[in-house]
């Protein structure tokens, strides 16, 4: 990661009034601040380092690292970080590792809370919704709704208000120049209204974050013109030259941060750190709920651990195992060193003959779990799917059928990168959902169905709009 800055000393008093528990605005964090926060991130972490240490890039240096950046910026700091590819991925992966562990554990996709009878929790199954609503009963209830969770405490019977939720909006650009620029760092820098933002290497695109606006409801987040301009006029901040603009976007996505409530006026003064408010049995629920506030991709496996030692203090029970070290889904036997990759898909060749276009892509999506998905792709006729560059009509199948799919949606946009990567037109998305189809045993009025929910998504979340007699798609403003 990068942080240029386009002074030496700015921000330093706010950083020392805030040290002492104030909270003045910054403006314009210069290199000194932001290197003695590197520094003593790098001193609180000495002791688990798996990354290397902070450094300081000086002005001619930072121009070579990042061509074309604009004159203003004197110098700029550098640190590492992790990065997840694929977190709707990894998300349905600890899903289906839960149920793998113990087989008194059930994961239900498109299942919502919608109320409380006396002990028993009532679930609407939204595949079947004219069914009598799903039963469960337990000792203690997580609600880990994220930002939805005074809702779903709502359903319960109980009014809270935990959560002051801040919409955050990203885009997805086509721009090889920005991509080259980029050569897969990071830029972490301030807007013009010292707001953090980033722009990013993501996988063949470039990814541009974020916004942060207050909003009540989750259900509303979608990117704007207003929060694209932002985020262009940031961008634009940083490499003035750029030739880049809305025709450049080939996807955008939004979504609420579950932050807890604050007073705060400036949605930057929130508090990023997660809590665990209880609401303790009374009346006719004889459970205690726990909503799990502020989740964090970057801390979730910490929360988790403080979410089931008070479950088991609750239960009066002592922990037996933990899962500090367990690798995830298709972490488990992955290696992503150079050697090992080759070696893996070597050994999908050698062993289901696999062809190494294509076993380079079951590794690189699937990790380890790339072997079972190889032996269901062989086991059977196979071919590439028609219009979408990597993937087989088997692998699809393998989604569709072993990964919680209900509708076409949740494998287009939570099973691959194939929407946010702006690989989908009006004829890919046909077969994609004859795959889908066939697998799942969908007739024609449900494919038309599904495809009418999908292209609805598409275009009301994510600003892609798949014109139905074009073959190729198109991605524009509303407006223009
Ligand atoms: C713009 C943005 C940027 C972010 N950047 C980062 C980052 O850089 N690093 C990082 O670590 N984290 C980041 N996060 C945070 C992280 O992505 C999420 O906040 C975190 O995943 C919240 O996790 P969660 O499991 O608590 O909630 P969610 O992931 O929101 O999951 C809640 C689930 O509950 C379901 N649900 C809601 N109501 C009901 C109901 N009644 N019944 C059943 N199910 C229900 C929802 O459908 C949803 O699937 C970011 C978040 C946003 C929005």
């Amino acid at each position: 990661m990068v942080v240029p800055a386009r002074s030496w000393f700015g921000g330093l008093i706010p950083a020392m009034l805030r040290f002492f528990g104030a909270r003045p605005r910054f403006k314009e964090r210069g290199v000194g601040v932001i290197l003695a926060g590197l520094k003593l991130y790098d001193f609180l972490g000495r002791h688990e380092r798996i990354l290397p240490r902070s450094g300081f890039l000086g002005r001619r240096r930072l121009r070579r690292q990042l061509r074309g950046i604009a004159d203003s910026f004197v110098a700029g700091c550098t640190y590492h970080d992790a990065w997840i590819t694929a977190p709707e991925r990894l998300g349905l992966e600890l899903a289906m590792d839960g149920c793998a562990a113990d087989t008194g554990s059930v994961a239900l996709n498109h299942c919502e809370l919608v109320g409380r009878d006396g002990d028993a929790l009532l679930f609407r199954d939204a595949a079947d919704p004219a069914s009598e609503p799903l039963r469960a009963t337990g000792k203690v209830v997580i609600n880990a709704a994220g930002a939805w969770i005074d809702r779903a405490n709502k359903a319960m019977g109980e009014d809270t208000a935990f959560i002051g939720g801040t919409k955050g909006s990203h885009i997805l650009l086509d721009h090889d120049d920005l991509h080259a620029r980029l050569r897969g760092k990071m830029i972490y820098f301030e807007s013009a209204d010292s707001r953090i933002c980033l722009v990013f290497p993501y996988l063949d695109k470039v990814l541009l974050g974020s916004t942060d606006i207050p909003l009540a409801e989750p259900d509303d987040a979608v990117c704007t013109d207003e929060e694209i301009d932002y985020l262009f006029a940031a961008l634009h901040g940083i490499f003035p030259g750029l030739g880049i603009g809305t025709p450049d976007i080939v996807y955008t996505y939004s979504g609420v941060r579950p932050l807890v409530r604050s007073g705060a006026d400036d949605p930057g003064d929130i508090s990023r750190d997660h809590s665990m408010p209880a609401l303790e049995p009374a009346g006719d629920r004889g459970f205690p709920v726990l909503s799990l506030v502020g989740g964090k991709w970057t801390t979730f496996r910490a929360f988790a651990q403080q979410t089931t030692d008070e479950v088991l203090r609750r239960l009066g029970k002592t922990r037996r195992s933990t899962t500090e070290a367990r690798p995830i889904g298709g972490g488990d036997g992955f290696s992503p060193t150079p050697e090992h990759l080759a070696r893996q898909v070597a050994a999908l060749g050698a062993a289901h003959g696999t062809s190494p276009k294509h076993a380079q892509h079951l590794v690189a999506f699937y990790g380890a779990r790339a072997d079972t998905m190889a032996a269901f792709c062989a086991a059977a006729p196979d071919r590439p799917v028609a219009g979408l560059v990597g993937y087989t009509e088997r692998e699809l199948t393998f989604l569709a059928t072993r990964e919680l799919v209900v509708h076409l949606e949740d494998l287009v946009l939570r099973r691959t990168p194939m929407a946010i990567l702006g690989q989908l037109d009006a004829a890919n998305i046909r077969e994609v959902c004859r795959i889908v189809a066939a697998a799942l045993g969908w007739d024609a009025a449900r494919s038309e169905a599904e495809l009418e929910r999908l292209r609805s998504t598409l275009s009301r979340q994510h600003r892609v709009v798949i014109g139905e007699d074009r073959q190729e798609f198109e991605h524009r403003r509303a407006t223009s």
